[in-house]
């Protein structure tokens, strides 16, 4: 064991404070990262604040980790020190059931271990990102190629692999009009990655105050949900809705915009359950769909993917002690359009 200082929630709903967490020593298959930069994603804030469900405290958030290999395990064959890598939201998973010997390890039937807030297969608690260092199973661990910094990576280990996977699964290509509501950490992603994958791109977002960063970010179009004439005016136009908002939503307002066999696929994970009337499903055929995260040879292509396009996350880069700030700005819609927090002062 190895002490490491971190930040962490003491308990539900509490401010973030520097504390000391112990990290296990490196086993044979696993990497010792110097974290440089780990995002704040919304789901960190979900957390700490118990909107899904009872948290384990402390609790060190943090699923979005770029950092440098500094020790390997003595059976590690992947990694070596020096090499940039990162860290996304789940450390290790069955490796037995149907999925995770398909390579899609976050459908694991037993559960994966979450990167925090989670538990190993033998009980001991997770500690995410939000620290000095991190001890990973290399199984678990990405390699961030040459061509990305790890501070505009470091989202894409999840606001980049939870767009990109629902995307590439929809088959999101020319020809395919896409809208993506709420434009924060992910729905910033997905404008990226659907511009780059030949869509059309629709940016749904409340108010037209980020309109220009929409357009410069590849939307073609944006439009402001406050304003009832969107919804009459897109009636029936997207094959694909991909809805990032963390609270919930009138689905029948956005259902009502899909055209015959569309989907809305939900990524966003709001704290209370949602209805929707039937009617808004059945007359054009449409889907309601969700999508968790994606695999660990996925996250690989997409890091792959935007490195060589020149894609990385838009970021605001701060200092640990603004945590609790970034999450009040986070809540008010107020990031343009990832909070990275620069871990090195707590070396
Ligand atoms: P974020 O940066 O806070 O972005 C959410 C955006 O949604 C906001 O920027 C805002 O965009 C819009 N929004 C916020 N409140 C709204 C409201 N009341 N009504 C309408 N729009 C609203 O959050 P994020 O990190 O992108 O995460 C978004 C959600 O995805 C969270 O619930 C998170 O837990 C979830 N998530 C899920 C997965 C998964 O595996 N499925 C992975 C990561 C995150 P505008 O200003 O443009 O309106
Ligand atoms: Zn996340
Ligand atoms: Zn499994």
């Amino acid at each position: 064991m190895t002490s490491v200082t971190a930040y962490a929630a003491p308990a539900a709903k509490a401010p973030l404070e520097r504390t000391v967490i112990e990290r296990r020593a490196v086993g044979a298959h696993d990497v010792l990262i110097e974290i440089a930069y780990a995002g704040i994603c919304h789901s960190d804030l979900h957390q700490v604040r118990d909107e899904w469900h009872p948290g384990i405290f402390p609790m060190v958030p943090g699923h979005e980790i770029a950092g440098v290999v500094t020790e390997v395990g003595s059976a590690v064959t992947r990694y070596a020190v020096g090499d940039r890598v990162g860290v996304g939201c789940f450390v290790d998973s069955c490796r037995e059931c149907e999925y995770c010997r398909a390579g899609e390890e976050h459908f694991c039937v037993k559960g994966n271990v979450p990167t925090y807030n989670g538990r190993h297969y033998d009980g001991e608690p997770t500690y995410g990102g939000y620290s000095s260092h991190i001890v990973v199973d290399e199984n678990y661990v990405l390699r961030i190629p040459d061509g990305l910094a790890l501070d505009v990576a470091a989202p894409l280990l999840c606001a980049g692999i939870t767009t990109y996977s629902p995307l590439a699964h929809w088959n999101a290509g020319p020809g395919k009009r896409v809208a993506v509501v709420g434009l924060g950490g992910l729905g910033h992603m997905g404008v990226k990655f659907a511009h780059a994958l030949g869509c059309e791109v629709t940016v749904l977002s409340q108010s037209l105050r980020k309109k220009e960063d929409g357009l410069r970010l590849g939307a073609d179009h944006f439009h402001a949900t406050s304003d009832p004439a969107t919804f009459t005016e897109l009636a029936a136009s997207f094959d694909l809705i991909l809805n990032t908002v963390s609270a919930a939503l009138d689905l029948d307002a956005y259902l009502s915009l899909l055209r015959v066999d569309g989907t809305m696929v939900n990524v966003g994970a709001p704290e209370h359950p949602v209805s929707f009337n039937m009617f808004s499903v059945l007359m054009r055929r449409v889907s309601i769909a969700g999508s968790p995260i994606g695999s660990i040879r996925q996250t690989q292509e997409m890091l792959d993917f935007c490195a060589e396009r020149g894609i990385g996350a838009e970021i605001e880069v701060i200092r640990p002690e603004q945590i609790n700030e970034a999450y009040e700005r986070m809540l008010a819609s107020d990031v343009r359009y990832r909070f990275v927090i620069d871990v090195s002062s707590l070396r």
